[in-house]
């Protein structure tokens, strides 16, 4: 083995939300393998002598398979030095990071994570919102609707009412979202907000309710759903709802019963 293979996050979209080690490597990657989500302008980072491999997969149209990706790292640790695995966000949150890093072990190729900003955190910048606002929000879960094959559904058993949900790959349509939540318990007028194309010059801000969403236009992918008393940008007019004004949070209420 010659190469080492760095996994790193691209962040949303602008090349200025890239670390600067993101950046530095970049310029002196001998291949670089990246995703469909990964921005022209960050791509446009990446050193003139350097190959680049598009690995990326769009619903339905799959370039690549997932084994086909990570032997294609482990050949290229064989005979590259500087092996770029650039996934859009951050490559440990829903960037099937796990998968790549098993085969890279079993092949006993060196490998180190570069994080990078996931689009979570992308979507509370553009919506000017903090995910964790201590007057209304306790803890966040970042969970994705979208379905495994088997049709299983995600278990959001753990949800209060102080949970800020933020919900990758909210689906081709929102009504299915509302509807599940809506079963799940979480209050018709419980804020929420889509925000689509974080960091590019096409990023939406739409901002609902748990139950207004189903009527709500499709904003263009890639998107997603921040749900909770966060998502709003009244945050002060809802903190009385359950918290005392004391600095004391009331008891967490389970909203979801799995
Ligand atoms: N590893 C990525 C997530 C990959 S899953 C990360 O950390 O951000 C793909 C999903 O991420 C999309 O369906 C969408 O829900 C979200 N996403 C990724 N980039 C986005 C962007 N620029 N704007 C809005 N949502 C985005």
């Amino acid at each position: 083995m010659i190469g080492k293979v760095y996994l790193i996050g691209a962040g949303p979209g602008d090349p200025e939300l890239l670390t600067l080690k993101a950046a530095r490597l970049l310029g002196r990657a001998n291949v670089v393998l990246h995703d469909a989500l990964v921005s022209n302008e960050v791509l446009a980072l990446i050193s003139r002598h350097s190959e680049i491999v598009d690995v990326g997969k769009r619903a339905g149209h799959k370039l690549l398979t997932q084994v086909e990706i990570n032997a294609l790292l482990v050949s290229y640790a064989r005979k590259r030095e500087i092996v770029v695995r650039l996934k859009g966000g951050d490559p440990s949150i829903f960037g099937r990071a796990g998968e790549e890093i098993e085969s890279l072990r079993e092949a006993g190729v060196e490998y180190e994570i570069v994080p990078g900003v996931t689009a979570a955190l992308g979507a509370a910048a553009a919506a000017g919102i903090s995910l964790t606002d201590r007057r209304v929000a306790s803890q966040i879960l970042i969970t994705t609707f979208s379905r495994g094959t088997d049709g299983s559904v995600m278990d959001w058993g753990c949800v209060t009412s102080t949970t800020t949900l933020v919900l990758y790959m909210p689906g081709a349509e929102y009504t299915e979202v509302s509807q599940r939540l809506l079963e799940g318990g979480l209050p018709a007028d419980l804020p929420c907000v889509i925000v689509s194309n974080v960091a590019s010059s096409q990023q939406k801000v739409r901002w609902s309710t748990v139950g207004r969403l189903a009527g709500e236009e499709k904003l263009s992918a890639p998107a997603l759903l921040i749900v909770g008393r966060v998502a709003s940008r009244e945050v002060e007019e809802l903190r009385s709802t359950f918290w005392d004004g004391e600095g004391k949070t009331l008891p967490p209420q389970h909203l979801l019963v799995s």
